[in-house]
């Protein structure tokens, strides 16, 4: 068994696709990010960035059994589902999770996003098997040696279990879940579509602290949710942050890596490099979200290093790989 832990992103921006000679370096795909912990692939949220990790899973045969969790379900969120491969496969065993009222919202709004009138094939059509449920805050998401299953807590499990836990934010129009994935002591928290609050998210930080990566919301420049940018109207009430509301909610949790996520679909790759550079200097530790990311957060179990902080390695951006730029 494979003992990597790594974080993918598949996706970086926010609200709506923005393929182009000014997005090249971050990336034109909405939101999509991939969790690798083994040999066990869990995928958090399916923007269209999840159409060239679909191929890409289904190329190098990982597409068995693949854990997919909603934040929430407006479309910049779900709109690459329709376009997943592994989802038409009739090997693939698909555990899908998000919000929802009741246990059954998430697939009926998944099954309206196909609807005859809105796409050529329905849900139920595509071949593989589906385990679609709205899950509450309170429950805990696992995924050890027995499967995928819901629980009531964490408790009693082994190092080996995946654990995710939710934490229910109401800094978006709608709500969103953030989630905390934790694999041999590593953990991820994701946390797109929030706004800050002022003297940050105490809850939020209290969900995050001491998570080794932390992906947050950083949708614009402080000048734009002003309304101080000439042509960009205020966007405060938006639910989405700024750098500073996402350093703010880094240095608070004491987060090991702060990567800024969910970039303004109208920004170009010199306004986002300049949030980055905005970012590194209230938090060292920031990187702004780009195609092709891949952070390495596989624990070092050798005597001499357990129990010390790991470094993380990052590569530099580089011409994307030829499935990236592929469009639907
Ligand atoms: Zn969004
Ligand atoms: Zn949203």
């Amino acid at each position: 068994m494979s003992d990597e832990l790594k974080v993918k992103f598949w996706g970086v921006r926010g609200s709506y696709p923005t393929p182009g000679a000014g997005t090249i370096k971050y990336g034109g795909n909405t939101s999509s990010v991939e969790v690798r912990a083994g040999e066990r692939t869990i995928i958090l949220d399916a923007g269209t960035g999840i159409i060239p990790l679909g191929r890409e899973l289904a190329r190098s045969k990982r597409s068995g059994e693949i854990l997919l969790l909603f934040s929430h379900l407006h479309h910049d969120h779900t709109q690459g589902f329709p376009f997943f491969v592994p989802a038409y496969m009739p090997n693939a065993r698909l555990h899908i999770f998000g919000p929802g009222g009741t246990p059954e919202t998430l697939s009926a709004v998944l099954e309206r996003n196909q609807s005859t009138e809105t796409f050529p094939l329905g849900l139920r059509e595509m071949a593989s098997t589906k385990n679609i449920q709205s899950v509450r805050e309170s429950q805990v998401i696992v995924w050890d040696e027995a499967g995928v299953r819901l629980a009531e807590s964490a408790g009693g499990l082994s190092d080996e279990a995946v654990v995710i836990r939710i934490h229910k934010s109401y800094a978006h129009p709608g709500g969103v879940y953030v989630y905390r994935v934790t694999w041999r002591g590593k953990s991820v928290v994701y946390a797109t579509d929030t706004e800050g609050y002022v003297g940050t998210d105490r809850k939020l930080v209290q969900f995050a602290k001491n998570a080794d990566v932390l992906i947050h919301d950083a949708q614009y420049l402080e000048e734009h949710y002003r309304g101080q940018l000439v042509g960009f109207p205020s966007t405060q009430g938006f639910g989405h942050s700024t750098v500073t509301m996402a350093c703010e909610v880094a240095a608070a949790s004491e987060t090991g890596q702060l990567v800024l996520f969910h970039h303004d679909p109208a920004y170009t790759d010199e306004m986002v490099a300049g949030m980055e550079a905005t970012a590194k200097s209230l938090f060292a530790d920031s990187v702004a979200a780009y195609e092709g990311l891949e952070i390495d957060l596989t624990p070092d179990l050798s005597p001499k290093r357990r129990g010390e902080k790991m470094t993380m390695k990052l590569q530099t951006p580089s011409p994307l790989p030829l499935s990236h730029r592929e469009r639907e």
